[in-house]
């Protein structure tokens, strides 16, 4: 076999973007913290918010009440411009009760919120302002704000964070950028080292506090394509970006790890010999789900930011066809490869009008539609198969490991539909 990209990883031209802005529909950034806390498992996120905020995430996370919990909420009731004074003490009074209570956080995230006591506090000024008074702890902010941010930009706003916390060092090494599964993680660390790239760390890594050196010698892959901000501190940190596809499927994979090769000089008889094996088990379960996904189509709500690289995982490597693509927000720089790999004449949206968009799905109908938990009953009651978005962020969905797990989740609710049709 050949380890060459295919005809089909062949980049069309780049497809022109329809940008709308109009009612969203789609989750706010706090919900970052449902995989967040289970990655570092010695911070805490306390959102600073009100009943709404918490109601969120613990429906979002209802299964944390079992468990030490990892994240709460400061509720913040009405009060007027006067209580603000307060509203600082009341803060301080919060993480000192936390820290004094739970002295194994290392690192603690206050996380702001929409109501607009919230936004008058000065979250970072109060970070700042707490963290000299407890000089053992790590205190940092970030906003998950349903006003200044969406679902998974709550995760590139955490990173970005984190990154001037991190050692400086100008060191050859690379870095994965974006929260993984610790079992994707292991993979990937086996591969990079069958290839002798090192050394190899991942941010975020399974510590808060144990974050890799990063410098001029740092080269970095982007897991996530929803790092947007992340990426311009880390390159502002002297950091190198690595331009690859997103590592989704065989070929995806492929093309993202052959980006590492080429920056660290592995031969490219050396990346094709080691990757072919595992290439090859990821086509061969990718097959398993072509006759059900070929020449199906497909329309995408804009909900995680993986909406991109997603059709052009289904389109590319398993024959489907995207009608239209929507997505929050697109970094054209970090998508670049990723669009040019869309099959000619997609359309791709950015932004949403909620509204318009469901027309234009009601009049496609297409065979699926990757919408936010909101949309999908709606939907399904017109007679339209859906998929849930929140799935995609919630699964391993990286590297060839997962690539059969991936077109799995899109085969499913073609197959519920086709038994229910039976
Ligand atoms: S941050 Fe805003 S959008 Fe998110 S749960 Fe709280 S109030 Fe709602």
């Amino acid at each position: 076999m050949s380890a060459a990209a295919p005809e089909r990883l062949r980049p069309a031209s780049l497809p022109q973007v329809r940008r709308e802005r109009g009612q969203r529909e789609v989750f706010c950034g706090l919900t970052g913290i449902v995989w967040l806390h289970r990655k570092m498992p010695d911070a805490f996120f306390l959102v600073v918010g009100s009943r709404t905020c918490a109601h969120l995430l613990q429906s979002a996370a209802g299964v944390m009440i079992f468990a030490e919990p990892r994240f709460a909420t400061a509720i913040i009731e009405e009060r007027d411009l006067a209580g603000l004074a307060d509203l600082d003490a009341e803060l301080d009074r919060v993480v000192t009760r936390l820290l004094d209570r739970r002295p194994e956080i290392r690192t603690l995230f206050l996380v702001g919120s929409c109501p607009s006591e919230v936004i008058k506090l000065d979250l970072p000024r109060a970070a700042r302002r707490l963290q000299d008074a407890r000089p053992g702890s790590r205190i940092l902010s970030y906003s998950g704000s349903g006003i200044e941010t969406t679902f998974t930009e709550g995760e590139d706003a955490c990173l970005a964070a984190l990154v001037p916390q991190a050692p400086t060092g100008d060191v050859s090494s690379l870095l994965i950028v974006g929260a993984l599964p610790d079992i994707v993680e292991d993979q990937f660390e086996r591969l990079f080292a069958e290839l002798g790239i090192g050394p190899v760390r991942f941010f975020p890594g399974r510590s808060a506090t144990d974050l890799p050196p990063i410098g001029p010698g740092t080269r970095f892959l982007l897991a996530q394509p929803f790092l947007g901000e992340t990426a311009r501190v880390l390159e502002a940190r002297g950091a190198e970006r690595l331009e690859a596809p997103f590592p989704f499927g065989a070929e995806g994979t492929t093309a993202w790890v052959r980006a590492a090769a080429r920056a660290f000089g592995v031969d490219e008889m050396h990346l094709r010999q080691v990757v072919a094996p595992y290439r090859e088990r990821a086509k061969r379960a990718l097959e398993r789900h072509r006759a059900r996904l070929e020449g199906k189509t497909i329309f995408f709500m804009p909900d995680s930011q993986l909406e991109v690289p997603l059709a052009r995982f289904l389109s590319a490597e398993l024959g489907m066809v995207p009608v239209e693509v929507c997505t929050p927000f697109l970094h054209t720089r970090h998508l670049a490869e990723e669009l040019a790999l869309l099959p000619a004449g997609t359309p791709v949206t950015e932004g949403q009008d909620v509204e318009a968009q469901l027309d234009r799905v009601r009049t496609a109908r297409p065979d699926l539609t990757v919408c936010g938990l909101g949309l999908a009953n709606p939907l399904e009651a017109e007679g339209l198969t859906t998929k849930w978005a929140i799935e995609l962020v919630f699964t391993p969905i990286h590297g060839f490991d997962q690539a059969g797990d991936l077109a799995e989740l899109f085969a499913r609710p073609l197959r519920r539909r086709d038994v229910l049709r039976v």
